[in-house]
């Protein structure tokens, strides 16, 4: 059943399960007593980041690292990981309990994007730990998508960046951040954080603070750049 991915991937696993390890949500693991992806995902995270950085360091090496540190906090998002992995229909592969399914979970861009992490980390395990590998297999699918991205412009800035932009240019003001609650346990921490402008507050959560103010900035910008809003005004 992995045969087509394979095939997009340019790379046969030696050992199926990790891949399938790669695509099992928490809901399905405890339903079947199987493995979950959330250790891969913790390691492909690192890697997609090494490998993104060390794109934009080895094409662009004229540009400052503070470009190139806005370059990479789109580039490693969540809406650019979900983009990739819709390139290699990862959603038809994810395996959730039937509960998690039927709420369209499988369809989840969080989700999506923790399972397109995930299979790096498998292939890097798979391989033996070989980086080079694993770097050219990702070089040779992405490398000039985001070369092309970037060098057209198509790179989104961080929303926390872009919001200011909007509200300095409508209100002369910036938006303001408050982080209202830190819940779970130390290993799973989530930040709720909310943003205001005037009358208008946004809450986004995350696994991290920054990552909460991302979440509550694109609300805000989604707001404020939605047409109903436009009207309003
Ligand atoms: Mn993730």
């Amino acid at each position: 059943m992995y045969r087509e991915l394979e095939e997009k991937l340019g790379y046969r696993f030696k050992d199926p399960s990790l891949l399938k390890q790669a695509f099992t949500h928490v809901s399905y693991a405890k339903e079947k007593g199987t493995k979950h992806y959330e250790n891969l995902e913790f390691l492909g995270d690192s890697i997609l980041n090494f490998m993104i950085v060390d794109i934009l360091v080895s094409e662009f090496p004229q540009k400052r690292e503070g470009t190139l540190a806005t370059l990479k906090a789109y580039l490693i998002s969540e809406d650019f990981f979900h983009e990739l992995a819709q390139e290699l229909q990862l959603s038809g592969y994810i395996l959730m309990s039937r509960g998690e399914t039927e709420r369209g979970h499988v369809n989840n861009i969080s989700i999506i994007s923790d399972v397109f992490e995930a299979l790096w980390a498998a292939i890097y395990i798979d391989s033996g730990r070989d980086c080079n590998l694993v770097k050219e297999l990702f070089g040779r699918l992405f490398r000039e998508k985001i070369v092309n991205m970037i060098k057209e412009g198509k790179v989104r800035k961080d929303f926390k960046t872009e919001l200011q932009e909007i509200t300095q240019k409508k209100w002369k003001e910036r938006p303001t951040y408050r982080v209202m609650s830190v819940e779970g346990p130390s290993h799973d921490r989530v930040f709720s954080v909310e943003c205001t402008i005037k009358e208008l507050r946004t809450v986004g959560r995350g696994k991290s603070k920054k990552q909460a103010e991302q979440e509550a900035a694109k609300k805000m910008v989604e707001l404020l750049t939605s047409f109903s809003f436009e009207a309003s005004r």
